[in-house]
């Protein structure tokens, strides 16, 4: 039997964030993941660390500011790159009323100022109205190597099937967890457990017995959301972040870079603020499809083509090559027929459980910070940080994920990600016309 002040279940940025938090202020925690750290949403994001210049609300901006902040603190601490190579871009259509969003980031406190010479691949594009701003891109395996190496230690690899995880209550308390570690049962007492396991928290609330249906009833307590992510690769791109809103005959695009290491050639990630519903059951089963669908393709073309048109001139395109995958995201449901931006941390009616929905990498910090406050009186006297030697479980810890754009042809059955193809041959794939036009 293991005593524990913390079990944490589920290694994505935001298991990770939390058990540093935990570990660095003494709490015997440990972390228990299935697949691969980092694995589910965080290595299939942009990796943008906002500050709220994309949403048209200021409690957002206040909170999501506030949250860079600690990313600030760990890519110095750590020595992470920034991988935008000048200022992040926030741009808008000519017909923006501009000032109504320059007012809100000045009473949100967010720093901007006008982009006095907007860079080449812009050029003639429908982003008239650019601001500089201090958001940053990130590589999200970088990120999960950063937040490993002070707790891998306190981190073990769950063996990857359903029965893996064990739970036993006392009315609302949760008093025992069974895991199955390479085969062996391991028992473990904590006195509070968190579930970080993204998409996967549906079946563990399931796993547990929770009510997986709340107000309204038969409403699912969690919701997944299909995302799209167009990769495109091309020596010519400029290392550059950019958001541009939904404003002003723009359709909402972000745009953050990377390296290939493999071609030494610079990568976009590019995608639009839509996604759509992906019900499944408490199995993780559904019957929608996590192929990426023809029309998001279309439309981001031509999205891409209005931002950049630089772009996708002959002369240029020669040079490009363009990829896409999927991803579901994963959000506290309320049934309100609308979905949720902000974070959400609840203990659904338990003593001693809380389920966190980030619903963005950059509150991750945040959330955990939120967790603490809740953790603390439950346990007001640390029992000490999980020792490094003389550890009573010596089963290995999760390997760590690589980003996933970086990823071969990827077939899941929630995620789909396919070859890297030269432009032309990418526009046939799809069956659409240059920058997303009739084929
Ligand atoms: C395409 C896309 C782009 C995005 N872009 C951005 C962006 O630019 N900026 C931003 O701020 N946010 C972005 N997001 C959102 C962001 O990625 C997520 O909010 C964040 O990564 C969630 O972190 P997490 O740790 O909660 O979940 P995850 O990263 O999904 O981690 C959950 C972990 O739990 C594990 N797990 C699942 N089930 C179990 C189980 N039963 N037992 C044990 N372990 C389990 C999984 O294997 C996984 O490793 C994006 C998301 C997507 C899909």
């Amino acid at each position: 039997m293991v005593d524990l002040d913390v079990l944490v279940i589920g290694g994505g940025a935001q298991g990770l964030w939390l058990l540093n938090d935990l570990t660095k202020r003494q709490y015997r925690a440990v972390l228990l993941e299935r697949h691969e750290l980092g694995g589910g949403q965080t290595c299939h994001s942009h990796g943008l660390i906002h500050r709220g210049h994309y949403y048209d609300d200021v409690d957002m901006m206040i909170i999501l500011n506030a949250a860079a902040q600690f990313w600030e603190a760990f890519v110095d601490a750590n020595g992470l790159s920034k991988l935008n190579a000048s200022r992040a871009l926030a741009g808008f259509g000519s017909g923006t009323a501009v000032k109504g969003h320059t007012y809100m980031w000045d009473t949100a406190g967010l720093k901007f100022d006008p982009c006095v010479e907007a860079p080449p691949i812009l050029r003639g594009g429908k982003a008239k109205h650019l601001f500089e701003t201090d958001e940053f891109s990130l590589d999200t395996s970088e990120v999960i190597t950063g937040l490993s190496h002070d707790v891998d230690h306190a981190m073990y690899k769950l063996d990857d099937q359903d029965d893996s995880l064990a739970f036993f209550r006392k009315g609302t308390s949760i008093v025992r967890v069974d895991a199955l570690l390479s085969g062996t049962r391991v028992d473990f007492q904590p006195k509070v457990v968190v579930f970080t396991a993204g998409v996967g928290n549906y079946g563990l609330l399931a796993r547990l017995d929770a009510d997986t249906n709340l107000v309204p009833a038969g409403t699912p307590v969690q919701a997944q959301r299909k995302n799209h992510m167009l990769i495109v690769r091309g020596s010519h791109l400029p290392m550059m972040t950019a958001v541009f809103p939904i404003r002003g005959g723009l359709h909402g695009v972000f745009l953050c870079p990377r390296t290939d290491s493999t071609t030494g050639k610079n990568v976009w990630l590019a995608s639009d603020h839509n996604s759509t519903p992906y019900p499944m059951n408490i199995n993780g089963e559904s019957s929608s499809d996590p192929i990426p669908s023809p029309d998001w393709v279309q439309r981001m073309l031509i999205s891409l083509g209005a931002t950049a048109p630089e772009l996708l001139t002959d002369g240029t395109v020669e040079n490009l090559e363009m990829a896409v995958y999927t991803g579901l995201t994963s959000e506290r449901n309320f049934g309100v027929g609308q979905h949720m931006t902000d974070l959400y941390i609840d203990p659904l009616g338990f003593e001693n459980l809380l389920a966190i929905w980030p619903t963005k990498l950059t509150m991750t910090p945040f959330a955990s910070n939120v967790a603490l406050r809740f953790i603390r009186p439950k346990v007001p006297e640390p029992s000490g940080a999980w020792p490094t030697v003389g550890r009573e479980i010596t089963t290995p810890a999760p390997q760590k994920a690589s980003e996933m754009w970086s990823r071969p042809k990827v077939e899941g059955s929630y995620e789909h990600k396919t070859e890297m193809l030269p432009y032309r041959e990418f526009l046939e794939q799809w069956h659409v016309g240059e920058r997303g036009g009739p084929a």
